[in-house]
């Protein structure tokens, strides 16, 4: 049977929920390196990148070739049309077979409920918020997009939502603990929850834009930010085979607790410098699946 996740009682404090839990979880640091050889007949390989905020221009690095393209979200700085339109003409330059993307907190225009909160409030009354990306003029512009999802055409968008590739589940969603009154913010604690039970059992690889708690998401003033319901429900009741995420740019790596692997896929670094290497992962095909 399905276990139920209840919300921890230190919920709304993870770097004190971590100092409890943490005691009895493991956390290995596995190396990120680009896999020098092409990938097996019978493996899957998955290319991630995230929070690349309009500033792939200046990657010194190119993307490594593989199956499935994965982008954990933030791929702008605030979801302005021009933006979501430079993405998707890079998306279309890439080789991977499948792409599959989701929204960060950044992507402003994608989250109905902030645009309609926005735009009743004419952002009147927002003020200038000192956030990368952010000011009330770019806010305006984001949020007049329309439709803006219809942009993307050059992957599979998910929110909410999963897509089977070579017989592997993939499940994408944007949520993330509120910081900064951005795009997809809930309040930690039953809100994010209820996100969280929509994802099935048996996925094989996650993608959220914000980490679970403990696995690359320590912040560089020493806090977590990660989501004490997703380690719950990742650990203990979906058991994909791969949590990808970023969101917090400082914990860029590859994490796991000794079943699940984690990875925080951050290209850009705290400066907003697209700084690190995609991570890279073989997934076996399922039984009975071949890739062509
Ligand atoms: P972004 O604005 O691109 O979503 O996040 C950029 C940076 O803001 C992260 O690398 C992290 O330093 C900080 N940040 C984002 N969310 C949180 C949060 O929930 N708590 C804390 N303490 N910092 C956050
Ligand atoms: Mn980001
Ligand atoms: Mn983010």
């Amino acid at each position: 049977m399905d276990e139920t996740i209840e919300v921890h009682p230190l919920s709304a404090s993870p770097t004190a929920a971590w100092k409890e839990i943490g005691q009895t979880q493991k956390v290995l640091k596995l190396n990120v390196k680009v896999p020098s050889a092409a990938v097996g007949f019978d493996k899957v390989r998955f290319v991630c990148m995230s929070d690349t905020h309009s500033l792939i221009r200046y990657m010194t690095f190119g993307v490594p070739d593989g199956d499935v393209f994965v982008h954990a979200g933030d791929f702008t700085r605030c979801g302005q049309k021009d933006e979501v339109v430079q993405f998707d003409a890079w998306l279309g330059t890439l080789p991977h077979k499948h792409k599959i993307v989701i929204a960060g907190n950044h992507e402003l225009s994608f989250d109905k409920r902030f645009v309609d909160k926005f735009k009743a409030k004419s952002g009147a009354d927002e003020g200038e918020v000192p956030n990368y990306g952010k000011t009330q003029d770019n806010i305006r512009d984001a949020v007049n997009t329309d439709n803006v999802k219809r942009l993307l055409t050059n992957c599979t968008y998910l929110e909410d939502s999963g897509v089977e590739v070579y017989g592997l589940k993939v499940y994408g969603t944007p949520w993330q603990p509120e910081f900064g009154n951005w795009a997809f913010n809930l309040p930690r604690g039953s809100a994010c929850l209820e996100k969280w039970d929509q994802i099935p059992a048996g996925v094989d690889v996650l993608v959220t834009h914000t980490p679970p708690l403990g696995h690359g998401d320590l912040v560089c003033s020493g806090v977590r930010a990660g989501c004490v319901e997703l380690l719950a429900t990742v650990q203990r009741r979906v058991k994909p085979k791969y949590h990808v995420f970023g969101h917090i740019h400082e914990g860029y790596g590859v994490t796991s607790d000794g079943k699940i692997i984690y990875v925080n896929a951050s290209t850009c670094d705290i400066n907003y410098f697209p700084r690190n290497l995609p991570v890279v992962f073989d997934v076996p095909l399922p039984p009975g699946y071949t890739k062509n």
